[in-house]
This record gives C-alpha cells, structure tokens and sequence, in this order.
C-alpha cells in the first residue's frame, strides 16, 4: 500500500537501528507524545530494536485519556436529557468517570449517536430542530479545524440546536508542563505529525530553545518513528536542541494556515484541565465570547467537580512518562480492557491498552 510500505520496509527499519545505535553513546531519554506513535512503537517492537541506554517514554498524547472526568460526567448528563441528540465520536464511548460512561448513557436509553465527524453533528441539527444537538469536541490540535467549522456551519444556517461540549487540548504547553517539572528526566520529543500538519513547527522552537531539547516532528510508521529517534539522539550526542521536521511529506512548517486561522476565529486559548495531569495555563481552546451560543456548558450548566478516581490507577504518572504501564500494580489483573480502572485500558490510543495488546502475553509469562 503506497505511503504505508515503503515506511515499514524492514531493511530500512534495521539500518535505522543501526545508525542509532552507532549514535548513542550516553543514555537518552526520548518521550513520544502520540497515542499512534506508542501503538506503532509496541505494535512493531521498534522499542526492542534500541540500544538499552536509548529510552522511549509514552507522554500524555491520547487526548481521550487526558479529557478530564469532569466533562465525562457533563457529556453524560447532557446526554441523559430527554430533549438531547449527544454525538461523538465513538472512542468516547466507553470512557469511564463518576456517573458511569456514555455507553451506560446510551444502554439506559439516551439518544447518543457515534459519528465521525462534528459536520454529521451539524446535519442531525439541521434535520432535526425540535432536539437540541450536542458534539462532543475533544482531541488536540488536529480535531480543532473540523469542530471550528461545524460552529461556523451552524451560525450560516442560523441553527439555534447545535453546540459543543468543548474538551480541546494543545500540545506544546502540555510538553512545557512535562519539562517544568521537578526532576524531568526527558531529553527529547517526537512531536505528533498530524498536529504538527494543522500547526506547523513554529510553537515548538520557544520550547526547544528555553529547556535545550530538540523536538522533531515525527510520522505513524516505524521508518519515521525511528528517523524521528535517529534525529533526536543525533542533536542530543552533539550538544544541539532544535526543531526538525522529519514528516516533511505531511508538514509544513507553517502547518496549514487556513485552518489555523479557522480555529483562531472559533476558538481561544484557556487554563485546561488535563486528567492525571492537573491544570496546564493555556493548554485548552474554548468558545470564543461572541460564539458562547454555542457552547454547551452555557447552554446546560457548568461542570461539577472532578470526580475521585481509582486509587489503584497510576494513569497520571503513566501518562507523564514516570512509570510504565506494565509497572502498575494493576496492569492486566485488576485493569483490563474488559474491566479497565482507567481510561489509557480503556482508549483505543491509550498507552495501557497497548501494553495489554502488544506485550501482555509476554509479561504474564515471563
Ligand atoms: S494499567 Fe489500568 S490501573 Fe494501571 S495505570 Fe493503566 S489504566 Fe490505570
């Protein structure tokens, strides 16, 4: 298959490997912040093909993971009235907070409906305006220009039903918090491509610059994951720290400007919430004032406190690249896919469900 092959040839994957390793001369540490690129580094075991002073870290990119529990109970309520069209996409669906998840929302009879893109949502509105037609709006930068133009779709055709719940995150403050910490232990990112082909490379240089590491943009597939690597440990092992594109096929470095300038005219930057993160200044986009029609919580309350989470769940330190899954007391007796604690068991991108996936047979037995 084009664009898909070429970059798991396994000749190339093996020399990749190699030059890294005839790279790395001290230890490394080098987190990916991309739910894909963490089910693509277990999916093809590119993790075991490093030297063992080279570490990779699963950073917070699986936005359903980091949506918090507050605004999981607020989709649920919304959903369970009687007058409400709930949609989402459908990986939301069994993600767990205090008043259950979505999936129990919809088996207890509220109208949720998967979809696979906020425009379908804006069409339901259209089609049905004695119900009111909620979108649920999470993801990072990448889902922020389609959920912008559904809210500019819903103002041309004068729709009072739509609106969205708005749980959007962006990534280059979350990866400030990262390096802010006590004690990071991080040296290098691989910067998600397909949020870098909405926002270019451009938010990344500050960052890069003020904690001295190099941030490369980085594809899906093992050739760019490990391009990605080989450019990382390269700028590590000569004392460098910049921005490099290494998925130039997809990104610009201006990203693409004109959803940029959609999401810019929808959306506003505001503190945010990030599950087992805490509060990241900035980290979120919000409804602009003169849009606040359309935003769901205006429409139907505000959140209610975030509800306690299991006490055996480690998804904070998991998602913040201090503990493994696989290191969690609980990984693959307690949590399960079929009986997650936490939603990374749960999510189809979450860095627990790939462990459970691509290496639980191997913990079990080892
Ligand atoms: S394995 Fe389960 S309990 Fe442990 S951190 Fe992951 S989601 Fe939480």
């Amino acid at each position: 298959m084009k664009y898909v092959d070429e970059f798991r040839e396994p000749d190339l994957v093996r020399r990749l490997a190699a030059a890294i390793a005839a790279t790395v001369t001290r230890p490394w540490t080098v987190m990916e912040v991309c739910g894909g690129q963490t089910h693509a580094i277990l999916r093809f075991g590119l993790d075991q093909l490093l030297p063992d002073n080279l570490t990779l870290l699963h950073g917070p990119g699986c936005p359903v993971c980091v949506t918090p529990a507050a605004m999981i109970d607020k989709a649920v309520e919304i959903a369970a009235r009687p007058e409400v069209v709930f949609c989402t996409f459908a990986d939301m669906l069994p993600v767990p907070a205090g008043k259950g998840c979505l999936a129990d929302a919809k088996s207890r009879g509220a109208d949720v409906r998967p979809v696979y893109s906020p425009l379908e949502a804006v069409r339901i509105a259209a089609a049905e305006p004695e119900r009111e037609v909620v979108f649920f709006a999470v993801g990072f930068e990448t889902t922020a220009p389609a959920n912008a133009l559904a809210v500019r779709q819903a103002e041309t055709q004068g729709l009072g039903n739509f609106s969205l719940l708005v749980a959007q995150v962006l990534v280059p403050p979350a990866l400030e918090s990262l390096l802010s910490a006590p004690g990071t232990g991080i040296h290098a990112f691989l910067a998600a491509g397909h949020v870098c082909t909405v926002m270019g490379t451009a938010d990344y240089a500050p960052i890069a610059r003020r904690h001295g590491v190099p941030i490369v943009a980085t594809g899906f597939e093992p050739v760019d994951i490990l391009s990605g690597v080989l450019s990382a440990v390269r700028q590590l092992e000569a004392g460098e720290a910049r921005v490099e594109n290494v998925y130039a096929r997809a990104v610009a470095p201006a990203g693409n400007p004109a959803a940029r300038a959609l999401v810019q005219a929808v959306f506003r930057p505001v503190d945010r919430d990030w599950r087992g993160l805490g509060t990241i200044p900035a980290s979120g986009l919000d409804l602009r004032p003169e849009l606040r029609r359309f935003d769901a919580c205006a429409r139907f309350g505000a959140l209610a406190k975030a509800p306690a989470g299991d006490p055996r769940c480690i998804a904070g330190r998991v998602l913040q690249g201090q503990a493994r899954p696989d290191q969690c007391p609980a990984f693959g007796g307690a949590c399960t896919p079929d009986r997650p604690l936490g939603v990374p068991m749960v999510s189809a991108e979450g860095a627990c469900a790939a462990y459970y996936l691509y290496r639980h047979q191997e913990t079990a037995t080892a």
